[in-house]
């Protein structure tokens, strides 16, 4: 490969995508690695769960992305090991690949806070997989409900139960947007409890901290999300994501740099949020040190903003003090979410089915599929 340096990239997420477009046509040769062979748009990831979009509108293939790239170069791969004085990374497969520059950007994955058996009994949502598993799981739901004999079970509608551990919604956002989505949830009939943690969950139920049990055939965990990565023995912060210096560097190493949700970069403020606005802003200041050689000026996080989505016509968003809710919000948070779609065909296709639910409010993709598991598929994927 062409260069005269070799920089590998873990993870074809936010960060490890945005670093390796700032190096394409870069004097570098750079093998980009993820056990996907696609990079995923997670904010829109609940919209394939609830049957809105199909998996292929929110995914973009890694090895088209770079197809006309003289200098990067895709490899599905997961990464099972580093060896840093080696300078090599080591795959499922047993290969090992040398560089000269790593970069990590390998994300996070659900945190069940130790209590694994929560795992086992409820459905994260992280991966596509999951969203599919979520799909089919709830289609399936509203099928036997159908067929049941039970007149109660046929006649009961969903009941839909968010349990929050702090006081309120949306923490990060100002109180007043948390208030805003509290109530529009409870208007859209969504029953909201907040300072309540979960004790334990099994097939049928959920047990509260407080002893209230709250039955359910569907429980979604999306409480928490914690580092993933096999960088073992590496220099942590407290909240177990890798420490990085200010020229996200990590600590101790001039030759590794770590980004996105995999590291965690000290702000006078705290940590940096597991948010894709850092991810993508740290992935191409690293390019821009590898290009240069070196980083002469610390990274510096520029917030643009948060927003969320609660439902039609409902949304939240504060964009440099500029506090948007209701329609606005609405309009302002399907705006930048199809400009930062990656992919022509994703964002007409996104568009179509927006467009379709908007005005048939019909949910387009209401298909139980289930893929038979694929050895090769299997070994290459072990996230
Ligand atoms: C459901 C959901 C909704 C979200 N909504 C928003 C939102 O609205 N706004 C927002 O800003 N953020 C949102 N986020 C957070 C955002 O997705 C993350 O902050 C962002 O993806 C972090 O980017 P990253 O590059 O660090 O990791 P990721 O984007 O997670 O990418 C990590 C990549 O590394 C790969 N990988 C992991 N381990 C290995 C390995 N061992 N070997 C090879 N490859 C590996 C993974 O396959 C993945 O492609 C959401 C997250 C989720 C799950």
């Amino acid at each position: 490969m062409p260069g005269s340096q070799r920089v590998v990239i873990v993870g074809g997420g936010f960060g490890g995508l945005a670093c390796a477009r700032a190096l394409d046509g870069a004097d570098a040769g750079v093998t980009l690695l993820d056990r996907h062979n696609y990079h995923l748009f997670t904010p829109l990831l609940y919209q394939v769960a609830t049957a809105l979009l199909d998996p292929s509108d929110i995914a973009f293939p890694l090895r088209r992305a770079f197809r006309k790239s003289p200098n990067v170069r895709f490899r599905q791969a997961t990464v099972t090991g580093v060896d840093l004085d080696a300078r090599t990374v080591r795959t499922h497969a047993g290969d090992e690949i040398g560089y000269d520059t790593l970069v990590f950007a390998t994300g996070g994955t659900n945190n069940y806070f130790g209590n694994e058996p929560l795992a086992e009994h409820s459905i994260g949502m992280k991966t596509l997989p999951e969203a599919m598993r979520l799909r089919n799981h709830v289609l399936s739901c509203l099928e036997e409900a159908e067929q049941t004999r039970d007149t109660d079970e046929k006649q009961s509608g969903a009941r839909i139960v968010l349990v929050e551990g702090l006081d309120r919604l949306l923490g990060a956002f100002h109180p007043k947007l948390g208030r805003y989505a509290e109530e529009t949830l409870r208007r859209f009939g969504i029953e909201v409890r907040t300072q309540a943690l979960v004790e334990k969950a099994d097939d049928a139920s959920v047990t509260l901290r407080s002893g209230e049990i709250i039955h359910a055939k569907t429980i979604v965990w999306s409480a928490g999300v914690r580092p993933s990565d096999p960088l073992n023995g590496a220099p942590r912060a407290r909240s177990k994501r890798l420490e990085a210096d200010e020229f996200l560097r990590l600590r101790g190493r001039d030759d590794v740099f770590v980004i996105g949700d995999a590291a965690s970069v000290a702000t006078p403020r705290g940590e940096l949020p597991m948010l894709s606005p850092p991810a993508m802003q740290e992935g191409r200041y690293v390019a821009r040190a590898i290009k240069t050689g070196r980083s002469t000026k610390p990274f510096h996080y520029l917030d643009k903003g948060t927003m969320a989505t609660i439902g039609r016509h409902a949304a939240v968003a504060d964009v440099r003090g500029v506090k948007l809710k209701g329609s606005l919000g609405w309009l302002a948070w399907l705006f930048v979410h199809i400009y930062y779609l990656i992919g022509f065909r994703n964002r007409v296709a996104v568009l179509a089915s927006w467009g379709w639910n908007y005005f048939l409010r019909d949910r387009p993709i209401r298909l139980i599929v289930r893929g038979d598991p694929d050895p090769l598929a299997d070994e290459i994927d072990q996230g």
